[in-house]
């Protein structure tokens, strides 16, 4: 299990908790607008006491405060130790949530028949089939849409999550993907933001940001094929 982090607090990453959030390193996937470009390229050392043993213990001392876990990354369905990380953790009372990018399904599945998640939110970053080359290595679309389906069939809280940033994100693409997740909880429209991003060239000279005018229009477009369709990154 490779650590890269840990936030002790947070009201607004898993719905209606208060939560810790534990990143664990590496990625699959290299989102040039990625806002952990350390966790990806591994090169973040997480500080000395943060191992499972300490994770543990300092959940254990955490009961009454916190009301839930994420386990964020990185991608943290790539760690072949999840499962077990998980099921320590709700031995412990723990509600999880994972935030992963669906390019695992199978371990998703796993994680969900054994009951050893409470909430997902999965990045849809395009089109399955326009992930290659700039976000994935390989061009495996059916391993977006069989997460996808997975999390759709389950009934498990989740959401999914979607930066608008130009070129991946088009009116166009916005009702491909809404088509995609028809009758999931919950879609997120997040915002773009430039700073301390893994690949800040590649959105230099393409116009990335949408307006909020323009975020607006994309939730107009999705709001009537899923449960709830929110934007986040703007004052809406
Ligand atoms: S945004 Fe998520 S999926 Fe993309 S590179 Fe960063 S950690 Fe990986």
């Amino acid at each position: 299990m490779i650590f890269g982090g840990i936030q002790k607090n947070s009201l607004i990453d898993y719905p209606e908790k208060v939560s810790c959030i534990l990143f664990l390193s590496g990625c699959n996937f290299r989102c040039p607008y990625c806002h952990n470009p350390q966790l990806v390229a591994e090169t973040k050392t997480p500080p000395d006491f943060l191992t499972e043993k300490w994770f543990l213990q300092f959940l254990e001392k955490r009961k009454g405060f916190l009301d839930g876990v994420v386990v964020s990354g990185g991608e943290p369905t790539l760690q072949n130790r999840i499962p077990l990380l998980c099921k320590k953790i709700k031995a412990m009372g723990y509600p999880i949530k994972i935030d992963t990018n669906g390019s695992r399904p199978d371990i998703l599945k796993h994680l969900i028949d054994d009951r050893l998640v409470d909430y997902i939110a999965m990045d849809i970053k395009t089109v399955p089939n326009s992930y290659y080359p700039h976000i994935a290595k390989e061009n495996r679309p059916e391993t977006i849409l069989s997460s996808i389906r997975i999390i759709l069939e389950s009934k498990i809280d989740h959401e999914f999550r979607t930066t608008c940033v130009r070129p991946f994100i088009t009116e166009e693409i916005i009702r491909k993907i809404t088509v995609l997740i028809e009758g999931a909880d919950r879609f997120v429209l997040q915002q773009f933001q430039d700073t301390g991003i893994l690949n800040p060239a590649f959105f230099e000279a393409t116009g990335a940001l949408y307006t909020g005018s323009e975020l607006r229009r994309f939730r107009t477009l999705s709001q009537p094929y899923v449960r709830v369709c929110t934007i986040r990154g703007i004052n809406d």
